[in-house]
């Protein structure tokens, strides 16, 4: 039984999987790391990463509209699409090229190709050329991360995902994106930026379910101002089209577009795994169901981060691969947290958040009231736009700190530093205590009343 490959097999080079593989490997563990595409995965290639790039590209309209109103003076000021694409992957083979490294230099193998499991210790590994290799290992970590997965309606596969609108050749004249969740929120606002006409579709009251209400009502008000064309209760009945495509919404309306994104949620991308053919039990959405050792029903096979579809951010996959490893080839006894994952939507304006919401502590049954701070920014001042930052603290009956949320410029390095205060089980004492920087926007979260 001990003569294994490997000690541990990961499927997937994600931030998640290499995490786990390196830490593995750095025990001693004899380790494989089984990737079909390049080393990185979603964040690093079709996510987080170019995502961002393409928002810092995109906010430099809304700054040249600031720095007018500050008495500069503008010629001619237009993006060069083709040339961002190509700066972007440049960065991006840069990146893949660091990651297959750290896989290398930290010892393991790294094997192209795609993995399907055969039992509880073999892996079948094909690579692009359709040849198969079986190899073994005392544990397998399943780490493939998810996919875009879209609603059934007529002329569905007329919209294109987020990793096609990374990639486009050409920027659209104009976009319908569908859906209302982070994906949809950080495109329509990346479209905008760069000037094409974007309508954003969902089928909520509000954009971001699951945020405070009061956030999700402003942001939705806000990108309205920004220029986005907002269709709220409205659902898509159908797409027609090839070159431009119309699409046919609930409301009766019909918008012609050059391209229709679809951002309506992810799944795990278990599909070419062979999970049923073992007997490894998933959810109704195929998320593998793990246990507090991300261990599955299946005692040597585990599984971490989007495939998992518990909270679906890098940071929690990379927190779960490293303590994985540390337990089970570092001797550690080891767990993350779950409870205050801070995260950001780095839509425009961004939100960022951290632990519960009002309405959360009212489902839990949490005595709290919160404090809210509303006020146009300073910058603003000077050029007249009205875009208010709004920031809240919920707090219990003993004074401690149960949530931050804030909708506004600065927001996710903001609320960084404050996830840490809650992390610590600060009070609103605490907050209070502190001495604000002057003049920020930060300090309002310190000047509560
Ligand atoms: P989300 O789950 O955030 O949003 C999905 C959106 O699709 C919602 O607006 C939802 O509507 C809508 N939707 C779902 N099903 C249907 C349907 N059948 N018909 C119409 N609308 C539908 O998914 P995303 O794809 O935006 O992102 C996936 C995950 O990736 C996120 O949960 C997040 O964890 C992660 N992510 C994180 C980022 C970050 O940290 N900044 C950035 C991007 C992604 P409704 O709200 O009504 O359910």
């Amino acid at each position: 039984m001990n003569n294994f490959d490997y000690d541990l097999i990961v499927i997937g080079a994600g931030s998640g999987g290499t995490r786990t593989a390196r830490i593995a490997s750095g025990y001693g563990a004899k380790t494989a790391v089984i990737e079909g595409d390049r080393a990185g995965g979603t964040c690093v290639l079709r996510g987080c990463v170019p995502k961002k790039l393409l928002i810092y590209g995109s906010e430099f309209s809304h700054q040249v509209e600031d720095a007018i109103g500050y008495g500069w003076e503008t010629g001619s000021f237009k993006s060069n699409w083709k040339d961002l694409i190509s700066k972007k992957n440049k960065e991006l083979d840069r990146l893949h090229g660091i990651y297959k490294n750290l896989i290398i230099t930290s010892g393991c193998d790294l094997i192209p190709g795609w993995g399907k499991v055969l039992s509880a210790h073999e892996v079948l590994v094909k690579n692009k050329s359709s040849k198969e290799r079986k190899i073994s290992a005392k544990k397998i970590m399943i780490a493939v991360g998810g996919k875009s997965s879209f609603p059934e309606f007529d002329g569905n596969l007329n919209m294109i995902n987020s990793d096609e609108a990374l990639d486009l050749k050409e920027l659209p004249k104009s976009i319908l994106i569908y859906g209302s969740g982070y994906i949809a929120v950080e495109f329509a606002g990346i479209f905008n930026g760069f000037g094409v006409e974007t309508n954003l579709v969902f089928r909520s009251d509000f954009v971001l379910r699951g945020f405070d209400l009061d956030i999700r009502k402003k942001l939705t008000e806000q990108i309205e101002n920004r220029g986005i064309k907002v269709f709220s209760k409205t659902t898509i009945e159908k797409i027609e089209g090839n070159d431009q495509f119309l699409t046919h919404l609930s409301n009766g309306k019909k918008i012609l577009s050059d391209k229709v994104m679809g951002a309506t949620g992810r799944i795990p991308n278990i599909e070419t795994l062979g999970l049923n053919e073992i007997g490894l039990k998933t959810g109704k959405q195929g998320n593998i169901i793990v246990n507090e050792f991300n261990q599955t029903n299946i005692e040597s096979i585990y599984a971490i981060g989007d495939v998992t579809d518990r909270i679906n951010l890098t940071p929690v996959a990379i927190a779960e691969g490293h303590a994985f490893s540390d337990r089970e080839f570092g001797n550690k006894n080891r767990f993350i947290s779950y409870n205050n994952v801070p995260s950001a939507v780095f839509s425009q304006p961004p939100v960022s958040v951290v632990g519960l919401t009002l309405e959360d502590a009212k489902t839990l049954n949490i005595k709290a009231k919160e404090f809210v701070s509303e006020f146009n920014p300073l910058k603003n001042t000077i050029t007249g736009k009205q875009e208010k930052t709004l920031m809240k603290l919920v707090v219990d009956e003993n004074d401690k700190v149960l949530g931050a949320h804030m909708l506004g410029d600065y927001s996710p390095e903001i609320i960084q530093g404050i996830a840490v205060s809650i992390k610590a089980g600060a009070k609103k004492s605490d907050f209070d205590a502190t001495i604000g920087i002057h003049p920020t926007a930060a300090e309002e979260f310190v000047t509560m009343k």
